[in-house]
């Protein structure tokens, strides 16, 4: 783990570029709202329409393509001409900090947040599970830029434990650049070859 604490200096840049990453993603959720309203998405209200047991499974589906979408999207961001225009802002933080999970280029915040309306134009999703989900990835940001880790040990070593990104995890991508692109789970990096063991 780190063991150089974020200056202050670094933590009001990240406020800044966190309160226009806020106002991008609130406008791309206005946009969805909008699309909803006009019947150009698939959510739906009713928890019963398709199912129940397909509220669980479209979570996990919309998760899978979400991963999908952000480990290459992320790999891209590292080739150095998008780099210095999109996701340098976001590994000026060599020390990670809560601020630092909202703290992106307004590019990057554009191309990590247009992905979920996008599938939400093709994968019915109920409006319950969305909002279940936007709350998740709120917290799981701000958890994988602690740089402490709040995960028990026991969860951490276990096979799920395992296939989970955690602060650890994240923060040795802000510490070696070249490892750990992931957002929820390790199995792109694993594939790919591009994971820093845990620790
Ligand atoms: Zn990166
Ligand atoms: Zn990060």
């Amino acid at each position: 783990m780190s063991r150089r604490p974020a200056n202050r200096k670094q933590i009001k840049k990240e406020i800044a570029w966190s309160v226009i990453s806020s106002v991008i993603f609130a406008f791309v959720g206005t946009i969805t709202y909008f699309l909803w309203k006009n019947n150009l998405t698939a959510i739906y209200l009713d928890p019963s329409h398709i199912g129940y047991w397909y509220l669980p499974a479209s979570l996990m589906i919309m998760m899978l393509i979400h991963e999908t979408y952000y480990y290459w999207l992320h790999r891209a961001m590292h080739i150095p001409q998008i780099y210095k225009r999109a996701h340098k802002v976001h590994h000026q933080s060599l020390s990670p900090s809560p601020w630092t999970a909202f703290s992106f280029h307004p590019w990057e915040s554009i191309l990590e947040a247009v992905i979920v309306p996008l599938i939400l134009i093709f994968l019915p999703v109920n409006v319950y599970v969305l909002l279940f989900y936007l709350i998740f990835m709120t917290f799981s940001s701000v958890i994988n830029h602690l740089d402490i880790e709040i995960y028990p040990e026991f969860f951490r070593k276990s096979w799920i434990g395992k296939l989970c990104i955690d602060a650890t995890h994240h923060h040795y991508h802000h510490k070696k650049f070249i490892t750990n692109y992931g957002l929820h789970f390790t199995f792109w990096d694993r594939w790919m070859g591009t994971e820093s063991k845990k620790v």
